[in-house]
């Protein structure tokens, strides 16, 4: 059993939480544009989130024209303050007001012809913020080894950026008073930082790991990987869940976890929960890394979708199925992970960032499983005539291509890319399925009859599936545009569509048998939609929505009907 122990202080800092309220607030029902001068908080995850909310991160007001702009944080200049006025920009000042009590100080012993020594990160900025306020010579060093190199003066001021280790900054300031007659200190390190690290160190000693969650980018959190390491703990930083690698944690008894200023309470859960899972046995682990693999490389909805596809070939009275099978298998893998990888990496980090960093870190392998299984599904797929190498083709481009810049940034009919057509992308992966799982096949086949119960079924399921994760993923829609119906008409209405599709399919299904046009395999269909239904009940709620079990247990359903239509027809010949 692993005992898992949560810093107390883990999660966001006051000054955050404020940040975060004035610029929801700020944007709200706004028609100009809101930006925030940087990213308001170092986490990939709550950055989208406010672009959900349109407020966009901007480095410089540069190329911008009009709005409103949010100082976050960490502060300003007060010279950049004077050009963003100048400009015409209305500003929301967002700095923590620990960060403006800093600025003051150094503005005040400026004043007083103090020189300034400011200990930090020269290139936070923070950091760079607090330089402007000062009138006399400014240093910035990184700890004590830094004093030596600083100029002869009869007296400094000294402050520590906020999120400073307590521990360098008490260095520091010794080794300046050993070199200066006078030396002003400011306790300028923020209790919201102090109060992190101490517990980040009581915590470091007393479990065999430390898990840190929250941005790379975060100075704080970054800075509680550094202090919990130098306690000698094994410490790993991650920034979601996903990050964490549980083999290199099994064994551990006793497991701490701390968050920096920045990280949002859920997703410390997150992680929580994934530690939870160190209790279970070790065999576990395997199978859920495994598992994790072939959902996340598209393996998974390859297997399901080719085992669809022979159902398809079945109801539709074919008996050679096995080339054509591996052609389906290709078509649905390679368009899935070219796709993905062909992606915008900026549009994908904001909105779906897990997703981004595991193909990154598996990229080598997926660009050659992508690139290899469309070119052998192309030249099976030549043995069967014209029209099946064009259509697969045609999928695994437009399907690959689905994000990129068709016409390199020009805009026909305000369109650069596929994407850009109103509920474009439910239309066009419903398309897909069709044509993979049912007119390939048909095409393909010697005598292949009855292909209009596949095709309906195919279409009505494809579209429901595609919804499902419209609806898991409606905030990162709604930064990447209006590719989901979802978006354009919202959550309530898409959801009621899925309902309706269901219920149109049912009683088609239905009403064929009873017309004598299908055999009792549609009990499979059926089976399969009470499935849909069921899952889209249980699996949009559950907290597992976010996690690889909503991809795996929704695209079981192909699974599902595939088998059961196959075992239908067999017991039924
Ligand atoms: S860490 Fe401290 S200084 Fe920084 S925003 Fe939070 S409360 Fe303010």
């Amino acid at each position: 059993m692993v005992e898992i122990k949560v810093a107390k202080t883990s999660g966001f800092c006051w000054g955050v939480k404020r940040a975060i309220d004035i610029s929801l607030e700020t944007a709200r029902g706004k028609s100009e544009p809101t930006y925030t001068l940087g990213p308001l908080i170092h986490n990939p995850q709550l950055i989208t989130l406010l672009e959900s909310n349109k407020i966009h991160a901007i480095d410089d007001i540069g190329r911008i024209e009009g709005g409103q702009i949010i100082i976050r944080t960490h502060g300003i200049t007060p010279q950049k303050r004077k050009e963003i006025k100048s400009k015409g920009f209305s500003i929301k000042d967002a700095t923590c007001p620990l960060v403006a009590r800093v600025q003051g100080l150094i503005k005040k012993y400026s004043k007083k012809g103090y020189p300034i020594v400011i200990i930090g990160d020269e290139n936070h900025a923070e950091v760079k913020g607090l330089k402007g306020f000062a009138e006399t010579p400014v240093h910035v060093i990184e700890s004590s080894m830094g004093v030596a190199g600083l100029p002869e003066y009869e007296k400094v001021f000294v402050a520590a950026q906020t999120t400073c280790d307590v521990v360098t900054y008490a260095e520091a300031v010794g080794k300046l008073k050993n070199k200066y007659n006078s030396v002003e200190v400011g306790d300028t390190v923020c209790d919201a930082t102090s109060d992190r690290q101490s517990e980040a160190i009581k915590l470091a000693a007393e479990v065999d790991v430390m898990v840190v969650v929250g941005g790379r980018n975060s100075a704080n959190t970054a800075r509680l990987a550094s202090i919990a390491k130098k306690c000698g703990t094994k410490t790993f930083h991650v920034e979601t869940d996903e990050d964490l690698n549980l083999f290199q944690l099994s064994g551990s008894k006793t497991i701490g976890v701390t968050a920096g200023a920045s990280t949002p309470n859920w997703m410390i859960d997150r992680v929580v929960e994934k530690l939870k899972t160190l209790s279970r046995p070790q065999s576990f682990l395997y199978l859920y890394d495994s598992l994790r693999f072939i959902v996340k490389s598209n393996i998974y909805i390859a297997f399901a979708g080719t085992v669809f596809a022979i159902s398809n070939m079945k109801l539709m009275g074919m008996e050679k199925i096995a080339p054509i099978s591996v052609i389906v298998f290709c078509a649905i893998l390679s368009t899935y992970l070219l796709n993905q990888l062909l992606r915008n990496p900026e549009t994908l980090k904001m909105s779906k960032s897990r997703r981004y960093r595991y193909h990154l870190k598996h990229r080598v392998l997926f660009w050659s499983m992508g690139l290899m299984s469309a070119g052998i599904g192309f030249i099976i797929s030549m043995t069967y005539g014209v029209m099946v190498p064009l259509l697969f083709f045609c999928v695994v481009f437009f399907g690959s291509t689905y994000h990129f810049n068709l016409w390199r940034g020009k805009r026909i009919l305000r369109i650069t890319q596929l994407m850009d057509i109103p509920a474009s992308k439910d239309f066009f992966v419903a398309l897909a399925w069709v044509i993979v799982t049912v007119v390939i096949p048909y095409l393909a086949a010697e005598a292949a009859t009855g292909y209009v119960i596949p095709l309906i079924f195919t279409l009505g399921v494809a579209y429901i599936r595609t919804v499902l994760y419209d609806i898991r993923d409606i905030g990162g829609d709604q930064i990447i545009g209006k590719e989901a119906i979802s978006v354009i008409v919202g959550k309530e209405k898409t959801t009621y569509s899925l309902y309706a599709v269901m219920v149109f399919l049912s009683i088609f299904l239905i009403s064929a048998f009873l017309a004598g046009k299908a055999e009792i395999s549609i009990i499979g269909m059926l089976v399969g939609l009470a499935y849909l239904l069921w899952f889209s009940f249980y699996g949009i709620k559950k907290e597992w929505r976010f996690s690889t079990k909503f991809e795996l247990f929704l695209d079981t359903h192909f699974f599902i009907v595939g088998f059961l239509v196959y075992f239908l027809i067999a017991i039924s010949s």
